[in-house]
């Protein structure tokens, strides 16, 4: 039986942890509310960049008046205690003064994907019960006409609108419980309806104490961040910032070149992506590792990277990218240490604080390097989706994460990904992880990116497809691919048709959705 969170606290006591572990659980806790925390900030820092956006910038006590003023404006047309906030827009200054507004009235951030469209937002609203919301211009004629109304609705890229929120009366930040709802997170829904994910501000303080201490952030940090505010780890990268007293530069656009004059103009210290991101520096001709000079932290996660591409990253930059594990309803759990070793394919160890294991359908732990279920707990994970369906998702006050890994014993113990159970294939009664075909098609210099799902199949009930972005154009060459992957693999996972794409459809924090991977075959 192998319990990752015996050796996880032995091995993180090796990393210099500020507090000794008995300690750590409750320290972790002990700080109710993300707006106390800010307020804190804002009163050491008052006159540094707090963020920037593009060409604008807000000192900590601009963001904090505006924050305060934002507050009051909805709490004088009625927004409460636990009200759900909708909050959408592309990223900006005020995008992030919407998010802590809202909980610095109370109330429970809900924010939306800008891209959603109108049908994927009604399902929000209505799945939320959102009273109020703060949206930019162009995306209120998605809202439903009740919205529209609430007395709380203004668009926040607005200037004449937003004058008469800067004229409100400042609210003073509220006296919060960490028990208290801080946000309702959609997941991300790469193959089904999003569900709200309900975080406490003691999960969402949790985690971002956590990754404080695992990361060593200080108030001298320069985070340049690439994931967009709507996602959960966008927005926590940045409050995590903020409840360091350091600065946040959200990229208003992630093409390579801007990606890298930010980090020089910056002196950036620390770098949040994810392997899209990191593919696409890579890959390009303008690739200047000179650019990541400054920083003493690059990150990746969200999705599996690469082998090969962490590889390449570490002979452009000296090291691979940190990568960490985690989702919507737990934080950042998991982490390849920032001072030992990192060891690529693997997501590391728990972040200070968790408790992780590999399981089997039981609950039972696994043997080391046996494939089971990741089951998670502790400070940052969240007690349930909002409006129930909470039993099955956990086993004994475990969360169940749906996500396929094992503890490897040559690597330090520490966790390998190896797919997420839904998206398992059993093909002729055999089990298929998709990301073992994955990793074994990138192998091959014809193909630069693949993605593999299992559809429906008379003959082997499910049946392995894959999808290739090839190297070049040019290098659209299926059979030679085949070929590769035939002597890598068992013939029942070699995929039964590959369809080549120029892009694979992914969302907008890189995820490949299953949903467009899966209709590119034709389904009857
Ligand atoms: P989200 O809730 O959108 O953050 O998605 C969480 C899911 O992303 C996890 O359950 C994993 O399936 C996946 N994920 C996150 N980080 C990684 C990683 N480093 N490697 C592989 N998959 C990851």
């Amino acid at each position: 039986m192998t319990d990752l969170h015996a050796p996880s606290v032995r091995a993180w006591t090796t990393y210099d942890l500020p507090v000794p572990v008995a300690q750590l659980r409750s320290w972790l806790v002990q700080d109710p509310s993300i707006p106390d925390l800010f307020a804190q900030q804002a009163k050491r820092h008052g006159n540094k960049v707090a963020v920037r956006v593009g060409d604008e910038s807000v000192t900590y006590g601009q963001l904090q008046d505006r924050v305060a003023c934002l507050a009051g404006w909805m709490v004088e047309r009625g927004v409460g205690r636990g009200d759900r906030v909708l909050v959408m827009g592309e990223n900006s200054v005020e995008l992030l003064v919407a998010c802590l507004a809202t909980m610095w009235a109370g109330a429970v951030e809900v924010v939306a994907n800008p891209t959603y469209t109108a049908r994927e937002l009604a399902h929000l609203v209505t799945d939320s019960g959102a009273t109020a919301a703060l949206v930019d211009g162009h995306l209120k004629g998605l809202l439903d006409d009740e919205l529209k109304r609430a007395p709380a609705t203004v668009c926040i890229d607005n200037n004449k609108e937003m004058a008469g929120v800067w004229a409100a009366e400042p609210a003073s930040p509220p006296q919060m419980q960490g028990g208290e709802l801080a946000a309702l997170q959609y997941t991300s829904g790469t193959t089904g309806h999003p569900k709200g994910a309900s975080l406490t501000h003691a999960n969402v303080v949790a985690y971002l104490r956590s990754v404080h201490i695992a990361w060593s952030w200080t108030d001298a940090d320069v985070l340049v961040h690439s994931l967009p505010l709507a996602h959960g780890h966008g927005r926590n990268g940045v409050y995590a910032a903020l409840l360091a007293g350091a600065t946040s530069v959200v990229l208003p656009r992630t093409d390579v070149s801007h990606i890298q004059s930010t980090l020089t103009a910056e002196h950036a210290t620390v770098f949040y992506a994810v392997p899209a991101i990191w593919g696409r520096l890579v890959n390009s001709g303008d690739f200047r590792p000179s650019a990541f000079d400054s920083l003493r932290l690059y990150t990746s996660g969200s999705a599996a990277l690469e082998p090969s591409l962490a590889r390449q990253v570490r002979s452009a930059l000296g090291d691979v990218p940190l990568e960490r594990y985690g989702s919507t309803e737990t934080g950042i759990v998991v982490t390849n240490p920032l001072n030992g070793p990192r060891v690529e394919g693997t997501v590391g160890q728990p972040m200070p604080g968790a408790e992780v294991r590999v399981a089997d359908k039981n609950g039972e732990s696994v043997d080391s390097g046996e494939v089971g279920e990741i089951v998670v707990r502790g400070p940052s994970v969240f007690n349930g989706y909002w409006r129930g369906h909470t039993d099955t998702d956990f086993i004994d006050g475990w969360y169940r994460t749906g996500d396929l890994g094992a503890i490897d014993p040559e690597a330090h113990n520490y966790l390998r990904i190896v797919g997420r159970s839904r998206e398992m294939i059993i093909s002729g009664g055999l089990n298929v992880y998709p990301r073992e075909i994955e990793h074994a098609a990138l192998e091959s210099f014809l193909v630069r990116e693949a993605a593999v799902v299992g559809i429906p199949s008379s003959r082997w009930g499910e049946e392995v497809v894959m999808a290739i972005v090839p190297e070049t154009p040019e290098a659209t060459d299926v059979d030679a691919v085949l070929a590769h992957l035939r002597q890598r693999l068992a013939p029942y996972k070699v995929p039964k048709q590959i369809r080549v794409v120029s892009a694979l459809p992914r969302n907008h924090v890189g995820k490949v959705s299953m949903k467009d991977l899966t209709s590119l075959w034709d389904l009857r």
